[in-house]
């Protein structure tokens, strides 16, 4: 019984810590003739946050960044999605000051921004503070 408690406490700490820090994703297209691999970081550290999302004029993984302890930059430009009826913030692309829709979950991103279909596989390589 005790074996348990240790375990349910390390996977709440394990689950806060994912909360707190980024990760950084290696992202994988299965499909044939595309095979994109790339590698994106998310959701910021403890000391300042971070969007992530793709920029379709530059072909990347863009994002802005801001200190945690400051005000979330207020986005560029809103829109609506009539599927979901979520209204979303666009943010201008700090290269090419496009706008980009953040990709708020990791779960959200299930298609390859190359080629545009689904699978895309993710794995957390790296987390940070
Ligand atoms: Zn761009
Ligand atoms: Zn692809």
């Amino acid at each position: 019984m005790k074996r348990l408690t240790l375990l349910t406490f390390a996977t709440v700490a394990c689950a806060a810590s994912m909360v707190l820090a980024g990760t950084i994703y290696q992202l994988t297209c299965p499909n044939d003739g595309c095979k994109y691999t790339g590698e994106a970081s998310f959701f910021g550290g403890r000391m300042f946050a971070l969007k992530t999302g793709w920029c379709t004029t530059c072909g990347e993984f863009t994002g802005i960044r801001w200190k945690r302890s400051e005000k979330p930059p207020e986005p560029a430009f809103t829109v609506w999605n009539s599927r979901t009826g979520q209204t979303h913030g666009l943010y201008p692309c700090p290269k090419c000051k496009k706008p980009f829709l953040p990709i708020e979950r990791i779960e959200d991103l299930t298609h390859c921004p190359k080629c545009g279909k689904d699978g895309l596989k993710h794995k957390a390589t790296v987390m940070y503070d």
